[in-house]
């Protein structure tokens, strides 16, 4: 079980941000309890921006993680935020990010959202030649001047992407054979032509694939600027930066994508020259700066296995339950952070507290001899946790969530 190397053990406890887990829960007043380490996100967005250098910037996709308190510990770190609601637009504008660094991505925005975004002065991404008329019309009735971009959906797939969301038929962003065609008819008396966003997949560990992606991302908002109406002032050139959850996955060489980024933007075509080069990302910011604490209730046999039952579940940490985004189900690294250095010689299924069988956070696990109302951590919990999971279900109380360090 690859525990991620940052964390370390004190009297055999498990230690977060210089902490025993004990310690957290104590403050948080209850298990289960997210604990994201102000830390591990820094030094994150420091290695980005050291791979990725000054020609870049950087934003933070709010979905991610919204958790008030990690967003604007973020927006001070990055270039700007993307929000995908006008929910998750309020969390955004209480922070120091200006509105013209805050952009607006998502299928289905309802009137009320685009007029709220409209009013804010943010960046709206249009993704339908239907929200583009809407838009229109909601800008025309405000009297107010909007900056909008077109998100693209490409007709390349980006090979590797653990969620793809670009390439064929898809819910996101306008058909790049269509862009054109909404560009001959932009109304730019109101709407301040900003530029593409092309964003084609997520959790990509793969450089070599996500340099092919940026190449041919960086070839067609070339071709598609021939068609825009002004200069393309941004270009989001999306994400999907990959991190390693599992013990066969190799971690993302950011060092060969930064130099690869540079080198691809430095021969980019003159019609990109001036434009403003952005890289959206969630997953590779938060995701492995937090942990889920559970603690056990309760343990038995059931034809001879042993199960050790949690308090948490898959209403708070889907993903580690192997029923968001993945095909197969995978242990997600966890530990005993009670006894995170006995030796695991027994092996057990860690299931949540919610009647469904999908509820498995570890299956037939090597772990130590555990006891009742020991603690157990689930790693690479800091996004798509609490955010991604039914936290109605069953009616359990919400997860408790601390911003530590
Ligand atoms: C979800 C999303 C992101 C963030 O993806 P990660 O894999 O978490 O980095 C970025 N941009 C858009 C448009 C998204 O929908």
């Amino acid at each position: 079980m690859p525990i991620p190397p940052y964390f370390s053990a004190q009297d055999g406890a498990l230690t977060i941000a210089g902490h025993k887990a004990e310690h957290w829960v104590e403050l948080a007043g209850d298990t289960p309890v997210f604990v994201y380490d102000k830390n591990i996100i820094a030094a994150r967005i420091k290695a980005l921006r050291t791979a990725l250098g000054d020609g870049v910037e950087l934003h933070y996709a709010i979905k991610a993680n919204p958790m008030p308190a990690v967003v604007e510990y973020i927006a001070d770190l990055v270039d700007g935020l993307d929000v995908a609601s006008a929910g998750e637009l309020e969390i955004a504008r209480a922070t120091s990010c200006k509105a013209e660094h805050i952009s607006f991505a998502g299928p289905a925005k309802r009137d009320r959202e685009l007029e709220a975004a409209v009013r804010a002065g943010i960046v709206i991404n249009i993704e339908s030649e239907g929200e583009y008329d809407r838009l229109l019309k909601i800008a025309q009735a405000l009297a107010c001047s909007v900056r909008a971009a077109v998100r693209v959906n490409p007709s390349f797939e980006v090979r590797a992407s653990g969620m793809k969301m670009g390439g064929g038929a898809k819910a996101f962003g306008i058909d790049a054979a269509r862009v054109p065609a909404l560009l001959a008819r932009w109304d730019s008396g109101l709407l301040h032509f900003e530029g593409f966003q092309i964003f084609s997949g997520s959790q990509n560990l793969s450089a070599d694939a996500l340099i092919e992606a940026q190449e041919k991302t960086l070839a067609l908002a070339a071709e598609l600027a021939a068609y825009a109406p002004s200069p393309v002032r941004a270009l989001n050139i999306g994400g999907g930066f990959g991190i390693a959850y599992f013990p066969n996955d190799t971690a993302l060489d950011l060092e060969k994508l930064g130099t690869a980024l540079a080198d691809l933007l430095a021969r980019r075509d003159p019609v990109l020259a001036h434009s403003r080069i952005i890289v959206e990302l969630g997953r590779y910011i938060v995701g492995e700066a937090g942990v889920y604490l559970t603690r056990i209730v309760d343990q038995k046999i059931s034809h001879g296995e042993k199960f050790l039952l949690v308090d948490g579940g898959l209403h708070h940490q889907l993903a580690a339950s192997g029923n968001f985004g993945t095909v197969i189900r995978r242990n997600y690294p966890l530990a005993n952070a009670s006894r995170f250095t006995a030796p695991a010689d027994e092996t057990v299924n860690i299931v949540g507290c919610l009647c469904t069988p999908l509820d498995r956070l570890a299956d037939k696990i090597a772990f130590p001899a555990s006891q009742v109302g020991d603690l157990v951590a689930i790693f690479m919990a800091g996004a798509y946790g609490r955010t991604a999971s039914p936290e109605a279900f069953l009616g359990h109380p919400p997860p408790k969530e601390l911003l530590v360090g």
